[in-house]
């Protein structure tokens, strides 16, 4: 078997096009949805998300605005810039791009965001809500990650789910999401003992573990969906080649920038036996920032009541 590769760009397009339809819809009624950024650091990767981000923004038709702060900021004067945003009535969404500092508690920024603004689905408030299963602000990737299930006519109903990961905004959103579709769901981990052979048990494998190529063939039951959510830099050109062989864009991405991005699934191997996969890049990186413009305009509409 050789598995359908999901194109999460195409999909994460279609939905851009369907929220410039909202934004359009929003501008005749007078409003424009708002979405800050705040990047602490010089972080290059976190530069380069939050770049795209606004560039997305802009495309859409949302007001976007970005806060630089420099690295040695103290959590309270963090917190105090997050005050201000949650203050500021232009705004309807606020992300805080991570990884913070070490010195800063990324606890106390992720509670300091307003809830009705936390369009990363971070705060507690909405990370409870959505377990209870109300209707709320939910994290960007987990959220794109059903889309994308949806979207490619993945039975979800019933079947059983294994989610590598149980991360706070990753694994455990992702596990509550899928419970809540009706699908029986494990949740793995670095203490899950077995784990080729509980992840065998999947018909839909989401990966969200950080570890480059890690779910190889053995992980996976033939004919199952395999979603990648893991996005690790290679920058070793033997780490390449022994991933990828001669794929030749994969090589060219390597010249051009001096590494690659790669998933926790090995592609090579798995592809042969999955019946849907998802690549990286172009899977699930897309899809979350889709759900992020998804996200700011529901959060638009719902402080306005509309
Ligand atoms: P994280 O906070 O580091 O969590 C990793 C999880 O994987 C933890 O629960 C950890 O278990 C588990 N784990 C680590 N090593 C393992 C092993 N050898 N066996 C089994 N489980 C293991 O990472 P994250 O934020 O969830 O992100 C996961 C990956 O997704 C990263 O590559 C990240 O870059 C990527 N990501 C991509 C997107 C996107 O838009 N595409 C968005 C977010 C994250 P313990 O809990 O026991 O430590």
């Amino acid at each position: 078997m050789t598995a359908a590769i999901l194109n999460g760009t195409k999909i994460a397009d279609e939905i851009k096009r369907e929220v410039a339809v909202e934004i359009e819809a929003l501008a005749r009624r007078g409003v424009q949805p708002g979405l800050a950024v705040v990047l602490v650091g010089e972080d290059a990767a976190s530069s380069a998300y939050v770049n795209m981000k606004a560039k997305t923004c802009e495309q859409l038709g949302i007001a976007s605005c970005k806060l630089t702060i420099p690295s040695a900021v103290t959590t309270e004067d963090l917190l105090w810039e997050i005050r201000k945003l949650n203050d500021d009535d232009d705004i309807d969404g606020i992300l805080v791009q991570l990884p913070l500092p070490k010195h800063v508690s990324k606890h106390a920024i992720l509670e300091g965001v307003d809830p009705q603004k936390d369009v990363d689905g971070f705060h507690s408030h909405n990370l409870g809500s959505l377990l209870l299963g109300h209707e709320t602000l939910v994290a960007c990737t987990p959220l794109g990650v059903m889309e994308l299930l949806y979207r490619s006519g993945v039975e979800i109903a019933g079947a059983h789910a294994v989610v590598l990961g149980r991360s706070d905004d990753v694994g455990k959103p992702q596990a509550a999401l899928l419970m809540h579709a009706n699908a029986t769901v494990t949740i793995c981990h670095s203490k899950t003992r077995d784990l080729p052979q509980v992840a065998r048990q999947a018909d839909i494998l989401v990966a969200a573990i950080g570890k480059t190529a890690m779910v190889t063939r053995d992980f996976v039951k033939p004919g199952a969906v395999v979603i990648d959510v893991g996005t690790n830099k290679v920058a070793d050109r033997a780490e390449v080649q022994r991933l990828f062989g001669n794929d030749e864009a994969r090589g060219r991405d390597f010249e051009k920038r001096g590494y690659i991005w790669a998933g926790d699934v090995d592609e090579r191997s798995v592809k042969e036996i999955a019946s849907m996969l998802t690549p990286v890049p172009g899977g699930v990186g897309p899809m979350t920032i889709a759900m992020l413009m998804k996200n700011t305009i529901k959060a638009a509409r719902r402080r306005r009541g509309l």
